[in-house]
């Protein structure tokens, strides 16, 4: 540290903020970003990752289960959403989600995500969340972003709280981060001009905090957005968990081009750019626990070198995804328990297995039928 010219970069005060634990404005934060001497921000990034994590990483021993990919909405960097009718279109029956988490064993988290479809209503996610939570008391269950609960509770003729209250009633512990993208007004109209706005996304996330659920928060970059724009998003993130504090854990999204429109005109980040993005996320959300590198779009190698950066959470063994590789992603389906922590020792670190909510997880949550595991507190 003593080595790098912060003053000389500029980042003299950036520096001085950052090692006395102090907040940095949005302007320190975009100096950082688009620092010349990309080894200052990382010195920095590593400095407040160590003060809260030491040197463990976290991963969680999880299943996602996508209900279906029928979408009213077309935001154009997807690549997972269908019509109804269209090939490839689908919607899981209960029975088919049961059977999917049922063959991946003791799990620890279930997250589950899809498309808003014309129809399905609350009753579904609720039949879902309730037999989940019977088959696995104690497993954290990560359901429906906050643009999936505002079209269900538009579908269903009901108040955002009401779904909300129904949901976690029904064993829904937090919400995924998903849905946020950009919160900028320009960008989000030129990459997903249906969906629930910035201003609504927050809003969501304010009622679910206060119903009584967490959530965790996502940032899709390096598609149309400028680097103020990030910064902008991280601010807006950060106000809100002043007010409410619900969120867990921060996910920076890099955006991937396959088979998308949006493709045409934007490649998504470069390497470095995603290190800067998450070492920049640590600085700035430091009322955010959690940094998650999330492997299954960043693959598995750069997501550990995250962990350098600033990050402190690889995610989980997740068995099956399809909305990052159906837009390109390469990296496997699944990841076993070894492999996760080998990828963590390797990278210099002490993994630290979780749950949803970042509790300690050791033995796994297998379904209740094993008869070993007591009520969900
Ligand atoms: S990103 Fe989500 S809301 Fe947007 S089209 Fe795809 S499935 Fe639908």
């Amino acid at each position: 540290m003593e080595s790098i010219p912060f003053a000389d970069l500029g980042l003299a005060s950036a520096r001085d903020k950052v090692l006395a634990g102090e907040r940095l404005s949005l302007d320190e934060g975009l100096a950082l970003l688009e620092c010349p001497d990309p080894h200052a921000l990382q010195a920095l990034a590593w400095a407040a990752r160590e003060r809260r994590h030491g040197d463990r990483a976290h991963y969680v021993v999880n299943r996602h289960v996508n209900p279906t990919n029928i979408c009213v909405n077309r935001c154009r960097f997807c690549a997972y959403r269908r019509d109804e009718g269209q090939k490839g279109a689908y919607v899981l029956t209960p029975d088919e989600a049961m059977a999917k988490l049922a063959d991946a064993g003791p799990l620890d988290e279930v997250h589950i995500v899809g498309g808003c479809h014309p129809s399905l209503g609350l009753d579904y996610y609720l039949d879902l969340a309730r037999r989940v939570r019977a088959a696995y008391p104690r497993a954290s269950i990560k359901a429906l972003t906050a643009v999936e609960v505002e079209h269900l509770a538009r579908l269903s003729g009901l108040d955002v709280p009401v779904v909300l209250a129904a949901l976690r009633e029904a064993g829904v512990d937090m919400l995924p981060g998903g849905g946020a993208e950009i919160f900028a007004d320009a960008a989000r109209r030129t990459l997903c001009p249906e969906k629930l706005s910035g201003e609504g996304w927050l809003q969501v996330m304010a009622q679910a905090h206060e119903a009584g659920l967490r959530s965790n928060a996502t940032m899709l970059f390096g598609h149309v957005e400028t680097p103020r724009e990030r910064l902008e998003h991280l601010d807006a993130l950060r106000r809100q968990q002043d007010a409410t504090g619900g969120f867990v854990c921060f996910i920076p999204l890099p955006y991937l081009p396959g088979n998308n429109p949006l493709g045409a005109e934007a490649q998504g980040p470069q390497a470095m750019d995603v290190l800067r993005t998450v070492a920049v996320s640590r600085l700035m959300l430091d009322n955010f626990p959690h940094i998650k590198a999330y492997w299954v779009m960043l693959g598995l190698k750069l997501a550990q070198l995250c962990l350098s950066w600033g990050a402190d959470d690889l995610d989980g063994t997740v068995v099956e995804e399809k909305i990052g590789h159906e837009a390109g992603s390469e990296s496997s389906q699944a990841l076993t328990t070894a492999q996760l922590e080998e990828a963590i020792r390797a990278s210099g670190f002490t993994p630290v297995r979780r749950d949803g909510l970042f509790r300690a997880a050791h033995d796994g949550n297998a379904p209740a039928s094993a008869g070993k595991e007591a009520p969900h507190a």
